[in-house]
């Protein structure tokens, strides 16, 4: 019995330890029984795709910062050939919903539909090749110009080469690099602009055909009239792809078929241009401040030019 009790005791003496150590293993398994952060993919790889994208009541939360939610119950709709913008301030959860587009995250509540299905229901590689991304800043190979357009689509003729690079309001200032086409696209050529890379990177994603083109800012180093030229190249390329366009400049989206004005991962307000504009609520403010702005530098560009 005394034998026990100083057992007891012993163990007792020991208890913050034994608890911290049960403590642990507890995280260990946690760790261990933790599920993959995304599910994996499916098999769907139908032979056509019309480019239906729903976000449906998505919450959302990066995995490194549980807490703080970033989308919260976010819906999103991107009909077939249409396109649909998302604006509004820095942080408000934009290229987050990309990133759930790419699958590089899973919403923690609601669901990502394509054509009506889970977009995990797909396979990976097929996704890959149906939705493509042009982000602000694209990488492009220390190859030729038209080997990084080709990349896209390696089997793609010269000619596809040019009309892609023609959506993408490129040919023509291609054909003016010291070497055309073949003209060294890579950092050290430094021969090609932040704006001119975008384009190239517009015109890689669209030789591949892709149903569903995102814009990430991916316009955002062209001037505006470069940028008009491109979007109205991909309003009648939309035929073909949905686009789902980011951008900061609102000059941009205003031909879009949907606009939605995110703000800390809510959706603030949406409808078309027109109806925003109405509306006087924040999109509308936010398009006067970007006037007046852009009113009050071409109005100093034109004094320093006159003085
Ligand atoms: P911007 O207009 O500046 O590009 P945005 O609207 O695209 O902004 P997001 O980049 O989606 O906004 O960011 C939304 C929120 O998520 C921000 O608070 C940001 O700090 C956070 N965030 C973004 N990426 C991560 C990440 N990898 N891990 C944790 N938090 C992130």
């Amino acid at each position: 019995e005394l034998q026990f009790s100083s057992a007891v005791e012993v163990l007792m003496s020991y208890y913050p330890h034994v608890k911290k150590a049960i403590g642990a293993s507890e995280k260990i398994f946690e760790y261990v029984d933790r599920k993959p952060q995304v599910p994996p993919d499916g098999s769907l790889a139908p032979q056509t795709l019309n480019g239906h994208l729903q976000f449906k009541n998505v919450t959302f939360a990066y995995p490194n910062r549980p807490d703080t939610v970033v989308l919260k119950d976010f819906s999103l709709e991107l009909k077939p050939g249409q396109m649909t913008a998302l604006v509004g301030p820095s942080g408000g959860g934009k290229s987050t919903c990309v990133s759930l587009l790419e699958r590089f995250y899973q919403p923690q509540e609601g669901e990502i539909l394509l054509d009506g299905k889970p977009l995990h229901s797909y396979q990976n590689q097929y996704l890959h090749k149906k939705i493509a991304v042009v982000s602000q800043e694209p990488v492009l190979f220390a190859r030729s110009v038209k080997e990084n357009i080709k990349y896209g689509r390696e089997e793609a003729t010269d000619e596809e080469v040019f009309r892609a690079a023609k959506m993408a309001n490129a040919h023509k200032f291609i054909n003016d690099l010291p070497n055309g086409y073949d003209t060294d696209a890579g950092e050290k050529g430094g021969q090609v602009s932040g704006g001119q890379k975008q384009r190239i990177a517009i015109a890689r994603a669209l030789i591949a055909q892709p149903q569903i083109l995102v814009l990430d800012d991916a316009t955002s180093s062209l001037d505006t009239e470069s940028e008009h030229l491109v979007h109205q190249a991909l309003q009648k390329s939309s035929s073909r792809s949905s686009i789902l366009l980011i951008a900061h400049r609102l000059s941009a989206v205003e031909k879009a078929n949907h606009i939605i004005f995110l703000q800390g991962g809510e959706v603030l307000e949406e409808g078309t241009h027109t109806e925003l504009l109405g509306k006087g609520g924040a999109y509308a403010q936010l398009v006067l401040k970007q006037n007046t702005a852009f009113q009050r530098n071409a109005q100093e560009g034109a004094e320093k030019e006159g003085g």
